[in-house]
């Protein structure tokens, strides 16, 4: 092996395994470290009781023409089993029914005072895609990136004017110079898109993230054959035909240093891993328990948000019958009134018909989630067994009855239920407190690079600038890969 050739991934999740196909591509050794039996994180497909299920993740965004996914594809040499879906999902509250398409036609007739609000945000969208595929490296991590950020930044300037009264807004800010902040039932409807987006509401939602997640229906999305792990399985195929390797059932419990480097990692197996380059596809919080706490550079890895969101997700198989054709593959639910999340508002995805791989015949893969603090469930869990079941049982009862407002007669044809929780979250996918969905975009400044205070130790996935999502992380990544790569150079294997 060459020197400085040995990277190790921690995780297969979307960023991981981004990261590795990329640099294993370019002549890297590279190695994926995952501690469950299969790849994906919280956008991995898992099977049970003949069933696959979505864990998290159940939308394909990002392949649309020369979007993230697709452009990766591209990369890679991985044709993605994607369809395109007539409609992203539906929205539905009450009498109140949105099919969000291609087309915002819909929205319109339902809030015609918004049409001026959606043609600036179809212009700025336009703008933020451009700029996510040139992978702008924000915020630069050492000089080498402030010299690529700057040169781009001056490449992109007058594409960036039209943005800069946005930068600093909420985007309630944003709905108020349109008139909009005071109709009620709209910011409802923009609130409920944004928290399954950006994590927070029109309050605090930065409106530059605003306008790029309320696009995602009018660029289309996708679903994908075997559900949306088989992103996460073509990654890691691509990961092994460029010479890489995956080592599954394995966690990374340590890591080793010498002053700023990160020389080895320790395995749950007890094996010793050398490595040149190490890539943590984990939040911040847990990466800096990978640490001894006494370790000098280790405190110096910024923890993560102070609070964050997590999920209540129920797997069900249910029977074809409750479905009508031509439903939306996903629907989203809100109640009338009450914060959002916590079982007043939830997404429902249910696999198609003709996908055979997801359930068995007459039945179809159901996974239904809502944000959550994860707080109480630790303190539940932390009381005993009882009090959490009972909180299981009580957020199952809510969400089943939101799900009923739609779906009539579906809690009488459930063949299959299972249920996870912020403690499930922490114990599959290792991320501290269960915190998933990435942290809420409140501000493009304070956010998050690759770079940590270890010269060769970078953090990549949804924890990183700009953030949550499959198109997100892939983004990121590939920031990553280029950073690895402009540092060490490319690379030939011996
Ligand atoms: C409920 C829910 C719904 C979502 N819906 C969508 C959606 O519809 N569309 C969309 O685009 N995005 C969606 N997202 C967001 C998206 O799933 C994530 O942003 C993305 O998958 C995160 O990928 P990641 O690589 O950052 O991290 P992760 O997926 O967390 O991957 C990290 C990996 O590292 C492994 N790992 C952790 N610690 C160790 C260790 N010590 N040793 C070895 N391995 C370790 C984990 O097992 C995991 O596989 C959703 C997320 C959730 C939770």
């Amino acid at each position: 092996m060459s020197e400085h050739n040995r990277v190790i991934v921690i995780g297969a999740g979307i960023g991981g395994l981004t990261v590795g196909a990329l640099l294993a591509r370019k002549g890297y050794s590279v190695s994926i470290v995952e501690s469950r039996a299969y790849p994906g994180g919280c956008a991995a497909t898992f099977e049970r009781q003949g069933y696959r299920f979505d864990a998290g993740a159940t939308v394909g965004c990002g392949f649309h023409k020369n979007g993230p996914l697709a452009l990766l594809g591209e990369d890679l040499g991985i044709a993605w089993p994607v369809m395109t879906c007539p409609a992203a999902w539906d929205f539905i509250q009450g009498d109140r029914s949105i099919h969000l398409s291609h087309s915002r036609q819909e929205i319109l007739a339902q809030f015609p005072d918004s049409r001026l609000f959606w043609d600036e945000q179809d212009r700025i969208a336009s703008l933020l895609w451009s700029l996510a595929g040139d992978t702008l490296p924000w915020p630069p991590a050492g000089l080498s990136e402030l010299d690529v950020l700057f040169r781009k930044l001056i490449r992109k300037a007058p594409s960036l004017a039209p943005m800069m009264p946005l930068v600093n807004k909420s985007a309630l800010q944003w709905l108020r110079e349109h008139g909009l902040d005071s109709d009620s039932d709209f910011v409802r409807f923009i609130d409920a898109q944004l928290l399954i987006s950006v994590q927070t509401t029109s309050e605090h939602a930065n409106a530059l993230n605003a306008a790029i997640a309320l696009d995602l229906p009018s660029k289309g999305t996708h679903r994908l054959t075997g559900g949306i792990g088989s992103v996460s399985e073509k990654l890691a195929e691509a990961v092994e035909s460029a010479g890489g390797r995956l080592i599954y059932n394995r966690s990374v419990e340590n890591l080793e240093r010498k002053g700023r480097r990160v020389v080895s990692l320790n395995t749950s197996d007890g094996a010793r891993h050398p490595a040149d380059i190490v890539v943590a596809n984990l939040t911040p919080d847990s990466l800096r328990l990978l640490f001894d706490p006494h370790a000098s550079g280790a405190n110096r890895i910024k923890k993560g948000p102070k609070s964050g969101w997590s999920a209540f997700v129920l797997y069900l198989g249910v029977e074809e019958s409750v479905f009508r054709e031509g439903d939306a593959g996903h629907v989203q639910i809100v109640a009338g009134s009450g914060d959002l999340g916590e079982g007043n508002s939830i997404f429902v995805s249910v696999s198609p018909s003709d996908d055979s791989l997801r359930a068995p015949e007459g039945f179809r893969a159901v996974t239904v989630s809502t944000h959550t603090r994860p707080e109480k469930w630790f303190e539940a869990k932390e009381r005993g067994d009882g009090a959490y079941e009972e909180l299981k049982a009580s957020y199952t009862k809510k969400v089943m009855s939101l799900i009923s407002q739609h779906f009539e007669n579906m809690e009488g044809r459930i063949a299959v239920m299972s249920a996870a929780t912020p403690v499930t979250w922490e114990r599959y996918t290792g991320r501290s407190f269960g915190y998933v969905g990435g942290y809420a975009q409140t501000s493009l400044f304070g956010v998050r690079g690759p770079g940590t205070p270890f010269r060769n130790l970078f953090l990549a996935g949804d924890s990183v600038f700009p953030g949550q999502s499959l198109p997100g992380v892939v983004t990121s990544s590939r920031r990553v890969a280029a950073l690895v790569e402009r540092k060490y150079g490319p690379r030939s294997k011996k």
